[in-house]
Formats: C-alpha cells, sequence, structure tokens
C-alpha cells in the first residue's frame, strides 16, 4: 500500500467499524476515512492518573477519580425517579453512586466487597458528594502503570452513541487506528527551517491524540495549529499566483497629464499617509499586466472615493475609461455630485447613469460611452445593463462591495475584451485574520488612518425612558447650526413594521420638532428614488435640519454638517452597522454625537454591543470584537467562505501563529512559485494528497 493510500482507506476497514457505524460516522462527523478519523481531534482530555481520597471531594471538582470497596447495592424512589445506589468506601470517607438506567446490568457484574476505580462527573446531592453512571472498573495494582496518562474525549453525537460509538468509544477506534499507521504514514509536510523547535508530524498527531503529558500535548496542538494555517496561507498564495498568470489585464504604464494636473492643481487637501499608500499600491498593480483585483478597506471617512478618482485618472491617462458603481441612487448622485465638482476645471468627461436616468439623457450617455466621449460614469446597477457598451473600459471601481453579488459584479468582465481592472472599496472592515484567510488570495489595501482635524465621535448609551432628554440635547445642537439623523432600525423579516415603527417615530420626532421652527425630511427604502433624491438633497443643503431614515443612509452618504445621530433601538443593530451608521457623523470638524437608544430590556449581549461602540471608534477594533462575539461564521460575506474552517486554529487565539504562517508561506511562493525546490517538495507532496477544498474564489 502506498503512504496516501492507507490514509485515505474507506472507514469501514477500519477494525470495529464496520458498514452501519461508518455510514454513521460519514453522516454525523464526516469521518469517510481513516485519515478523516485522525483528524477528528479530541476536545479535551481527562487526567486519570490522579485518585483523589472521598474526603477531599469539593463542590468545585468536575470530574474526579477515586478509589474504594463497593458496599452494598439498594433501589430507592419509585417508578420514574427510582434509583440504585450504592457506596465507595475509601480511608477518609463514602461516595454514593447512583443509577437510573441499567439497573440490573450494572448488579449483575459489580461485585460487592472488591476495590473499584470510579470516575465521573462529581455532583453533590442532599450535601454529600455523588457520581451518578460512573465509569467503573476492578482496581488491579498494574492497571494505573498502563493508564494512558492523559484520556482523549471525542465529540460525538446522539446517534453515534446509540450505536455505541460515545466520544470514550470513539478513542478507541482511534487507538485501532494507531496501531495500524507508522510514522512513514504521516510525513513531515513543513520544510526543514521551520521546524527547528517544533514537534515532528508524526509525533504531533500521536501526542495530540494520547499525550504523555499536558506539556507533550500543548506543543503537538501548537505544532498542528502552525501547520494548518500555514497550508492553508500557501494554497492562498497559489491560488493568487495561478490567478496571476492566467489573468490577462490591460497594461497602465503611465502616470500622465490628467493625474499630475489633477494632484498639483486641483488636490483640495494633503493626502493621508494611507492614501498615499494605496495610491501606489494600485499604480503598481495595473503596470503589470495582470488583471487588478483589489478589495480595498478603509475605515468609514478614510477618504476612499478620492482614491477612487485617483485611479480614474490613471486610467484616463493610459487612454481607458473608468467606471464607479454605487449601491444606492443616493451615493452615486453623491458621487457623481463630488467628482463633477472635483474635476470642474479639468477636461475630464463625467456623466451619471442610474435608473432614473431620463431616456434621452441615457440615449446620450450610451453613446458617449461606446465612442469613448465620456470618460467616467458613475452609476448603480444599471451600469451592468445590457445596453451599455464601452469602447475602453479599463477600470472598474465598486463602492460598498457587500451590496453587489459576485455575479452582478462579473458582468463587468464582458463590457471589454480583456477585463478591466477591479477595484472594491469597503467600509465594513473585517478583521485581519479574516482578512488574511478569507480574501488573502487577492490583493489587498488597508486604510487605517483618518483625516488629520477630525475629532473622534462621542457614543453615548441611552435608555428610551430617557428619550425626552435627549431630544433636549440634539435640540440645543440643532440651535447651534447641527443638523441630525434619526435612524429606525429596518427590520428584514417584517417590512411592513419596519415601515410603521418608522412612521410612527416620524410623528414622535415631528412633536419634539414642530414646524415651522424646524423641517424635517425622510427616507426610507419604499420610497420612489426621485423622492428619496430629493428629500436626501434638502437635508444636504441645509434646507432641513433633521433627516429621518431606516439604514438606507448606512453606506456612504456624505454630510458634513450632521453633527449628531440618533439611534432608535439599537439593540437590534450588530456591531458593524452600528459603526457604518455612526459613520454618517464626525465628518466635519465639530464634535459629533451618537446616542443608542435601547429598550430597557436589551439583552446582556446587545448591552455589550453598545458598550463596545461607545468605547471605541476604531472599525477594526469594532470588526474583532464582533468577531469575538459571534465567531466567524457569521462576519459579513464570509459566511459561505469555506475558508474559516480550521480543524485546529481560532482566528481569534492563534492571530500571531497566522501572521507568522502568513509570512512564511509568502516568502516560500516568492522563492519558489512551483515548490519545485528539494527543500518545498515535502510541502508539494502533501499538498497533492488533499482534496482540494478551495472554492470561495475570487471576489469580482
Ligand atoms: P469614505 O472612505 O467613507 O468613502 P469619503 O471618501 O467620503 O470617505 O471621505 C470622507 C470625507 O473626508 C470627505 O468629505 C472627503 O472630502 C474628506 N477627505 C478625504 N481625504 C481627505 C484628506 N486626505 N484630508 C482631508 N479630508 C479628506
Ligand atoms: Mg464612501
Amino acid at each position: 500500500m502506498s503512504l496516501a493510500s492507507l490514509l485515505s482507506s474507506p472507514i469501514e476497514y477500519l477494525k470495529g467499524v464496520g458498514p452501519l457505524r461508518a455510514e454513521l460516522l460519514k453522516k454525523e462527523l464526516s469521518i469517510y476515512t481513516f485519515g478523516d478519523l485522525l483528524q477528528h481531534f479530541p476536545h479535551r482530555h481527562v487526567d486519570k492518573t490522579k485518585v483523589t481520597p472521598i474526603s477531599q471531594l469539593t463542590p468545585e471538582m468536575d470530574f474526579i477519580q477515586v478509589k474504594g470497596v463497593l458496599l452494598g447495592f439498594h433501589t430507592i424512589g419509585e417508578k420514574r425517579s427510582k434509583r440504585m445506589v450504592a457506596q465507595l468506601r475509601d480511608e477518609t470517607g463514602n461516595l454514593e453512586l447512583a443509577w437510573f438506567q441499567g439497573i440490573q446490568y450494572v448488579q449483575k457484574n459489580l461485585v460487592e466487597g472488591q476495590t473499584y476505580l470510579v470516575f465521573g462527573r462529581l455532583g453533590f446531592f442532599n450535601g454529600k458528594p455523588q457520581v451518578v453512571h460512573p465509569e467503573i472498573e476492578p482496581f488491579v495494582a498494574q492497571t494505573m502503570a498502563q493508564k494512558s496518562l492523559l484520556e482523549p474525549v471525542y465529540g460525538s453525537t446522539e446517534k453515534l452513541k446509540a450505536r455505541g460509538l460515545n466520544g470514550k468509544q470513539i478513542g478507541k477506534l482511534t487507538q485501532v487506528l494507531f496501531q495500524q499507521i507508522s510514522e512513514r504514514d504521516l510525513p513531515e509536510n513543513l520544510p526543514a527551517h521551520l521546524l527547528v523547535n517544533r514537534m515532528g508530524r508524526w509525533e504531533a498527531f500521536r501526542q495530540i491524540h494520547f499525550p504523555a503529558s499536558q506539556a507533550q500535548y500543548k506543543e503537538a496542538l501548537s505544532r498542528l495549529i502552525s501547520e494548518e494555517l500555514f497550508i492553508a496561507q500557501i494554497r492562498l498564495n497559489l491560488i493568487k499566483i495561478d490567478r496571476h498568470k492566467n489573468s490577462k489585464g490591460q497594461v497602465f504604464e503611465k502616470v500622465g497629464d490628467y493625474f499630475n494636473t489633477f494632484y498639483n492643481n486641483y488636490l483640495p487637501f494633503e493626502l493621508t499617509g494611507a492614501q498615499k499608500r494605496v495610491i501606489k499600491e494600485i499604480r503598481q498593480d495595473v503596470a503589470k499586466g495582470f488583471q487588478m483585483n483589489r478589495l480595498l478597506q478603509g475605515d468609514v471617512g478614510s477618504g476612499k472615493t478620492m482614491i477612487a478618482l485617483m485611479a480614474m485618472l490613471i486610467a484616463a491617462d493610459n487612454g481607458f475609461q473608468s467606471c464607479l458603481m454605487a449601491p444606492t441612487e443616493i451615493l452615486a448622485q453623491q458621487h457623481f455630485t463630488s467628482l463633477t465638482e472635483l474635476l470642474k476645471e479639468m477636461p475630464v468627461e463625467v456623466a451619471i447613469l442610474t435608473g432614473s436616468t431620463k431616456t434621452a439623457e441615457r440615449r446620450r450617455i450610451l453613446k458617449g460611452l461606446a465612442e469613448d466621449t465620456i470618460h467616467f460614469v458613475v452609476g448603480t446597477h444599471a451600469l451592468i445593463e445590457d445596453p451599455v457598451q464601452f469602447k475602453k473600459l479599463g477600470l472598474a471601481v465598486i463602492d460598498e462591495q457587500h451590496r453587489f453579488g459576485v455575479e452582478q459584479r462579473s458582468k463587468l468582465w464582458k463590457k471589454a475584451s480583456i477585463p478591466p481592472h477591479v477595484l472594491v472599496m469597503t467600509a465594513t472592515p473585517i478583521p485581519r485574520t479574516l482578512a488574511m484567510t478569507a480574501y488573502g488570495d487577492l490583493d489587498y489595501s488597508i486604510m487605517d488612518e483618518l483625516p488629520p482635524g477630525r475629532q473622534p465621535i462621542k457614543t453615548v448609551h441611552r435608555y428610551e425612558t430617557s428619550r425626552a432628554s435627549v431630544m433636549d440635547f440634539v435640540k440645543s445642537e440643532i440651535q447651534k447650526g447641527r443638523q441630525a439623523y434619526y435612524v429606525y432600525p429596518l427590520i428584514e423579516e417584517s417590512e411592513k413594521m419596519s415601515y410603521e415603527d418608522l412612521m410612527q417615530g416620524y410623528e414622535q420626532v415631528k412633536s419634539f420638532f414642530p414646524e415651522p421652527t424646524y423641517k424635517i425630511s425622510m427616507v426610507h427604502g419604499k420610497m420612489p428614488n426621485d423622492l428619496k433624491s430629493e428629500n436626501m438633497n434638502r437635508f444636504k443643503s441645509g434646507d432641513t435640519q433633521i433627516l429621518v431614515g431606516t439604514t438606507v443612509i448606512e453606506v456612504g452618504v456624505n454630510v458634513p454638517n450632521a453633527s449628531v445621530m440618533v439611534i432608535e433601538s439599537a439593540e437590534k443593530f450588530g456591531l458593524s452597522q452600528l459603526h457604518q451608521l455612526r459613520g454618517r457623523v464626525g465628518r466635519g470638524s465639530e464634535q459629533s454625537y451618537c446616542i443608542l437608544l435601547s429598550s430597557v430590556k436589551a439583552s446582556k449581549e446587545a448591552r455589550e454591543r453598545l458598550k463596545i461602540m461607545c468605547t471605541t471608534n476604531d472599525g477594526f477594533v469594532i470588526a474583532e470584537k464582533d468577531l469575538e462575539i459571534r465567531g466567524p461564521g457569521d462576519i459579513d460575506g464570509t459566511r459561505q467562505s469555506g475558508a474559516l474552517n480550521f480543524k485546529l486554529a481560532s482566528l481569534i487565539n492563534d492571530r500571531p501563529t497566522m501572521e507568522i504562517a502568513k509570512a512564511e508561506a509568502a516568502a516560500i511562493c516568492e522563492k519558489d512559485p512551483n515548490l519545485t525546490m528539494p527543500e518545498h517538495l515535502a510541502i508539494r507532496s502533501f499538498l497533492q494528497t488533499q482534496k482540494t477544498k478551495i472554492g470561495w474564489g475570487k471576489i469580482a
């Protein structure tokens, strides 16, 4: 049998398994092969070397082991509470053992007066120590010597238990497995220089199941976690290399007049260090001749629009058109306004195309795009509709990507013979560790710096009972000339309810801020686009002081004079959404405030979220907290990624290891992208034995 094939043997061939149990192991635990069983790691070990004197048992103890003489059985209770009890006595005291099931079997197999070793979870019943359904075996002097020091306990399921495969019995199978395999079946897969001070692979697999000591277990765990992360990173690097090899892209070789004129004459502010760095990354990328597929992650207000504009200018310098897609009409309009403003002195033709563009105008734009008289087009989904043809599309910028489906994005491809470079911008911070794994195959830029002069937003949490004083505060801000947002949650399952909530809220706000002293506009998802834009624009222009809305204002809206945001039922929002919303204020030089109103009945977890919001403004910190609270499965956009299903590694606890693995893998793949150097053959042959499970693919 060859090396790989023993581990790939079907699980039914393992002694003690057979077809029935094999079926269940597959269904319940996805264990199909010997190798899968090997990777079904114990979730804990119990220390069975320690024997505690009965008098020293305390309620704080969990699993315990005692040794003593079994005294007489008797049955107590009636019907459903009927149980059999026995006493176990050692030199220091008595422990009660109890059985609710299998009473006859127990009675038949246990012998009064004999010395037993008893193991189980300690409970206290009427103040006396008790173990229910103990594991019990006759004490023989050598028993202790033979025992593996730490006994593994494996995850199992009710169905498996019913078939005689509880956590302990799975351990028996693992033992059988280890009798069949040898070191040759688990050849080393890490290069030698990474093995310095690390446990070898075979040893690590043995010790993680049947450790000789706690210390050995820890070493084994750490070795296998590094391996898991390292291999994952190697994979991502290989995918990236492959993508670069196979994706031809337009070459933007120069930075010319458009860019330079703008940069030297019309740039309204000094770029932040982060903006400069990202521009440079993009410039290098688009000159290489393969398609750029870059994710730009920048916290709200970090100035991503300027990056988009400058990248578009580079495209123009190389004779290419660009499009900028926004998820909503409001945002598209906003981008269009700011681009035209910034470019008003420049010979650049900018157009906007959305669902509400009138027919004649639409015709003019389509013509302009097809003939290359329009350089930049801003728009919504309307941009990817079939009739839109570009003459020379070189760059597609996609703002707030999570609102665009992968499929929609790929439609852009077909708009040019060589696919355009793609820059996806998002303000939804993804924890770095997640990004490194989920998006590790993409080019990836981070803007973690805000433009200077911003004052951190002050965030507070108030209960709804103090709404009146919150309104008073808002009033005082408005009297200073500021503007305010009122946000109501959108409950997706119940649009109708959300709508009613919103209307009620609107009335309530109106009663606090009566017309004509105060003017209020409202936006929500069900509103026709024209009306939405109109109401939005009234707020933007300062005509209304208050904007009441649902989360449609979540993304991208830029009104620097708005300095207060009140979020109603804030407990109903997730952390990243709250952060997005809050990002609508704090955009000017004034002190801004975010007030989170919640019901007094908000859950503990919800209050925890609100507390985090009150303590930090940093989107990356918030994203990390979100990850801690919800776990990786729920983080936006990563749910189906499949990239996060690590067996041992934890994205929260193993971050340092992840960073190391990432650097190690990148260094190796850069030096030896085909893994043909002798020192990398081990990795290569390991990858070949593995089924490729990568499928989360390309973002755009
Ligand atoms: P976001 O990254 O959230 O899309 P925007 O691009 O909307 O952020 O920028 C937010 C605000 O910051 C805008 O008013 C923009 O003009 C301003 N801004 C962007 N970059 C800078 C900078 N380097 N210095 C000062 N203000 C900047
Ligand atoms: Mg933006």
